[in-house]
């Protein structure tokens, strides 16, 4: 074991050396993916899959990670080219692609087969159900991230199929059709504002709750809401539906 982890193997109550096992996905690497990208990367995680269809735009520049002179690249290669300068021994596999769609929803659907576990990134909220229909149906965890519309508050839902209540359990009343539908207004950008401080407050709890989940230490808290104006942290144990069209029947 490199020096790189020493400090993370004096960690008492898992052995992060089992991460190098792990084949991870990040599904959107804007403010919360690429962060939550970079903390797998150091952490030592063997296999990072890495998915959005963006290119990088002078307007993600508030976000962490990314630089000025990468400005045109896709997200994906951005980051990719990032990660490896932080940490080399890392597998990383990129896919510059809409998972709803053509290539990318094939690619996206063969990578749940293939990963331990689903890091979700995305802005929208039929996205966010699709990607939730789709490990549920693999029966990989998903720990989803989002943050409102507003930038300051945000939450992270664990999604253990069969164990916790999945992302649609307590929806009942979404559009069925919308589920499935392409998200984007094909421009690349997002209307709603960013904080980079709120990102990396969601994007850390995803990976606190991923690492407990993969190492088996604590007890992963199924949703967490951050309310950034009052600067308060809620746990909420929301009960599986069991007539939740998605993982009722799991
Ligand atoms: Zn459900």
């Amino acid at each position: 074991m490199s020096e790189r982890y020493s400090r993370l193997m004096q960690f008492e109550f898992a052995d992060f050396s089992k991460l190098k096992d792990v084949r991870a996905m990040v599904v959107g690497i804007g403010g919360l993916g690429a962060l939550t990208a970079e903390i797998m990367a150091r952490v030592g995680v063997g296999e990072l899959v890495l998915m959005d269809y963006d290119k990088l735009e002078e307007a993600n520049l508030n976000r962490l990670i990314y630089n000025a002179d990468q400005v045109g690249m896709a997200k994906v290669d951005a980051l990719k080219d990032h990660l490896l300068k932080a940490n080399p021994d890392v597998d990383i596999t990129t896919y510059p692609y809409d998972i709803t769609d053509g290539e990318g929803y094939d690619s996206f659907i063969s990578e749940v087969e293939k990963c331990d576990i689903i890091f979700g990134c995305v802005d929208t909220f039929q996205v966010r159900l699709f990607i939730n229909s789709q490990t549920v149906k693999g029966r990989k965890p998903l720990i989803d991230g989002g943050a409102s519309n507003d930038g300051i508050n945000g939450s992270v839902h664990v999604v253990i199929p069969g164990k916790t209540a999945c992302y649609r359990c307590n929806r009942p009343i979404v559009d069925e059709e919308s589920e499935y539908k392409p998200k984007s207004d094909g421009s690349g950008l997002c209307h709603f504002t960013s904080l980079p401080t709120t990102m990396a407050i969601i994007s850390s709890l995803q990976c606190q709750e991923g690492l407990k989940h993969m190492l088996g230490f604590g007890e992963v808290a199924s949703y967490l809401m951050y309310y950034g104006m009052e600067g308060r942290l809620e746990r909420y144990d929301w009960k599986r539906d069991p007539n939740c069209p998605v993982c009722g029947k799991v």
